[in-house]
């Protein structure tokens, strides 16, 4: 364990942005109780939420540091999610947060173990044309954190079948905003599907919209 080791101005912004990241999953529904988790990159090291602590109660000085290996380097009990936490961001270089819900609709979907297909052109925020869902896997093990990398072989979100979602980003923001995208389209899939089968867009029109999320965005030229 780290004893009083001066903390770094990174360090203690990240700790910070992650309480404000789980109460924002809790304001918005995505998660409740304690219920869903979320980690950060830290050079060498990471941090990740603490296991069974409700976001209301969340503190900074809570987040718990571990190395690669998995051993904790400063503060309490892991989330029992640590692995798939360690294993993602150490698989994934473009990766620098790891965001986990329970949240009402990507639940639903994982309950039936269905994936998303290409059903509106958003799926592409997930990296692909497809939201794939892993197999059920118990929560905390190593079995879930190697069904999880699987479906998010190429993909930075993914389903939990039985249990939830996971969404990743090349910072917290982008991993918050893009858990609330999946929530939202696995919401639409299923009002889609109530009313019928949707229309799947081609992989050449998945295609042209990857290529187009290239250049999309406030600091990319018109
Ligand atoms: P933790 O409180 O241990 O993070 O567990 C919550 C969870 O979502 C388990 O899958
Ligand atoms: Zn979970």
């Amino acid at each position: 364990m780290r004893a009083l080791a001066p903390m770094s101005g990174d360090e203690a912004a990240l700790r910070e942005a992650m309480v404000r990241g789980m109460q924002r999953l809790a304001a918005l529904g995505l998660n409740r109780g304690s219920s869903g988790n979320l980690s950060g990159r830290l050079g060498a090291s990471f941090l990740v939420t603490p296991s069974g602590v409700p976001a209301e109660d969340l503190r900074a000085s809570a987040m718990v540091e571990m190395d690669y290996a998995g051993a904790v380097l400063a503060g309490g009990q892991p989330s029992s999610e640590w692995r798939f936490h360690r294993d993602l961001l150490a698989a994934r270089s473009d990766v620098a947060a790891v965001v986990h819900t329970h949240s009402r609709y990507a639940t639903t979907l994982a309950c039936l173990q269905r994936e998303l297909p290409a059903f509106h052109y958003m799926i592409a925020a997930a990296g692909g044309d497809s939201i794939r869902c892993a197999p059920y896997a118990l929560f905390g093990t190593q079995e879930l954190s190697d069904a999880a990398l699987a479906a998010l072989q190429d993909r930075r979100a993914c389903l939990l079948g039985n249990h939830g979602m996971i969404a990743l980003g090349k910072d917290l923001d982008a991993a918050l905003a893009l858990a609330l995208e999946v929530e939202s389209l696995c919401a639409q899939y299923w009002s889609a599907v109530q009313l019928g089968a949707p229309t799947i867009l081609s992989s050449e029109q998945m295609q042209a919209v990857l290529e187009k999320f290239k250049g999309y965005g406030p600091g990319s030229k018109p």
